[in-house]
């Protein structure tokens, strides 16, 4: 943030100097416009003599700005960034040698997230959403990685996938980090790394209940309301962040777990354009 500030002001600095010097311009274009008109004007320049002044004069002239005449425009601060919501970045957690969550039927966690986070992705997209996957392919980024990707961008909401080992088959939990956990971040300067959750507390906690309200209207014996827990990968994310865990591995067969596929890209894609209101609306 602090880097963003003094960039501005760097900004601001070089944008008076281009000022003051346009004044300056102004000036002497002025007395030379003025000469050239006095001199334009005079009724004894002879007809042929024109071809021989006419290269000198008036090709710095013809560029001058067509302020001419009109005060100087200030320069203006730059424009407040837009509180718009405007990129999800979607994580399919684990991946690479880290398959997270094992069924005993073979399915790996890292898969079936992967599947879930491409449907979810069409279904964003489709409103106009920018959708990032923090990996598209069986990478296993780390949690600092993951999060260097939400944190770089702007108007940004994270949301990490995971399919439990436990649970009733068949429902969708939604978490937030808890509030209290992480002191306030400090309203200026660097937010410190591990506690760059701290300052989305309260729209995490907003977008996690949006979502598990559209889970518990699509998969029985979900609970409508998302729970509180410390999750390693939303720490470190400076955007509201939830995490969605899919019940369960222990299912037969991929089947029942991919049948939920589609409702699941629903629901959080619903859930989204009702957080975008409140997001747009600073939070109201
Ligand atoms: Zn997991």
């Amino acid at each position: 943030m602090l880097h963003a500030k003094s960039a501005q002001a760097k900004a601001c600095a070089v944008e008076r100097r281009r000022d003051s010097g346009i004044l300056v311009n102004v000036r002497r274009r002025l007395i030379l416009f003025m000469l050239l008109f006095l001199a334009a004007a005079a009724p004894v320049v002879p007809a042929n003599a024109q071809t021989s002044q006419a290269p000198a004069a008036p090709a710095p002239e013809q560029a001058a700005p067509q302020t001419f005449g009109q005060a100087p425009v200030p320069a203006q601060p730059p424009a407040p960034p837009q509180h718009t919501l405007s990129v999800v970045v979607l994580d399919p957690a684990h991946g690479g040698a880290d398959q997270g969550a094992r069924g005993a039927s073979g399915i790996s966690e890292s898969d079936v997230v992967l599947s879930f986070a491409r449907l979810m992705r069409i279904s964003l997209e489709a409103q106009g959403l920018r959708v990032i996957l923090t990996r598209a392919a069986n990478e296993d980024p780390s949690f600092d990685d993951r999060s260097k990707i939400v944190n770089a961008q702007r108007g940004q909401i994270f949301i990490t996938l995971h399919v439990s080992s436990t649970g009733q088959p068949g429902t969708v939990r939604v978490y937030s980090e808890p509030p209290g956990i992480m002191p306030a971040a400090p309203r200026s300067g660097l937010i410190p790394w591990d506690r760059a959750q701290a300052g989305s507390i309260d729209l995490s906690r907003r977008l996690a209940e949006l979502i598990q309200i559209q889970m518990a209207q699509r998969f029985r014996g979900s609970s409508d309301t998302p729970l509180v827990a410390p999750v390693r990968q939303l720490r470190t994310v400076a955007a509201p962040a939830v995490a969605i865990e899919i019940s369960s591995v222990s299912v037969p067969d991929r089947g029942p777990l991919d049948q939920m596929a589609p409702a699941v890209a629903d629901a959080v894609a619903r859930a989204v354009a009702a957080f975008r209101i409140i997001y747009e609306s600073g939070g109201k």
